[in-house]
């Protein structure tokens, strides 16, 4: 696993992300929190980092056959998909450019189940009835039916005012 901030271009090695790669030595100027508990597990802490931040055309193969054998790469992999900003090298045995399409699949996914709940709510607003009640209604939390009468309001302001 690599995190990168936001401005940090793919194949860059900035010190501070091979110090949070292998043993969150710091914090400071990463735009994602640490990686979690399951980094002392990683396979890679004990390899060259090199390895995994391979030259443009450079080989990935001895990064991916380490992530093989890796008991955390499941976690490794949803970290990467799911960081708010890029992060460049190999992460749960995948380069950067396979990863790409399962972030875009990840995220058609997110924005299907979020218009389907939109739509739910939407058709059980009414006046005098909670968050929580709907929230009942449709097994999810009244924090998601709150966000999702404020996306819904959102959508009829932008629609009103164009
Ligand atoms: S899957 Fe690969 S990159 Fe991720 S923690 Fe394991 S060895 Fe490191």
């Amino acid at each position: 696993m690599s995190i990168t901030t936001g401005t940090a271009r793919p194949g860059t090695r900035p010190p501070r992300i091979r110090a949070v790669r292998f043993g969150g030595v710091s914090r400071e100027g990463v735009g994602m929190p640490l990686p979690p508990g399951w980094v002392r597990d990683a396979v890679c802490a004990q390899t060259d980092p090199e390895l995994f931040f391979p030259d443009k055309g450079g080989s990935t193969a001895a990064a991916k056959r380490i992530c093989a054998g890796c008991p955390v790469r499941a976690r490794c992999l949803d970290y990467a998909l799911d960081s708010p900003v890029p992060v460049s090298g190999i992460w749960g045995g995948l380069s950067e450019k396979e990863r790409r399409p399962l972030i875009k699949a990840r995220n058609r996914a997110r924005r299907y189940a979020l218009a389907e709940l939109d739509a739910q709510v939407s058709a059980l607003i009414a006046p005098g009835l909670r968050p929580a009640a709907i929230a009942a209604e449709l097994g999810c939390t009244p924090v998601e039916v709150r966000r999702a009468v404020a996306r819904i309001k959102e959508r009829r302001s932008r629609r009103s005012a164009a």
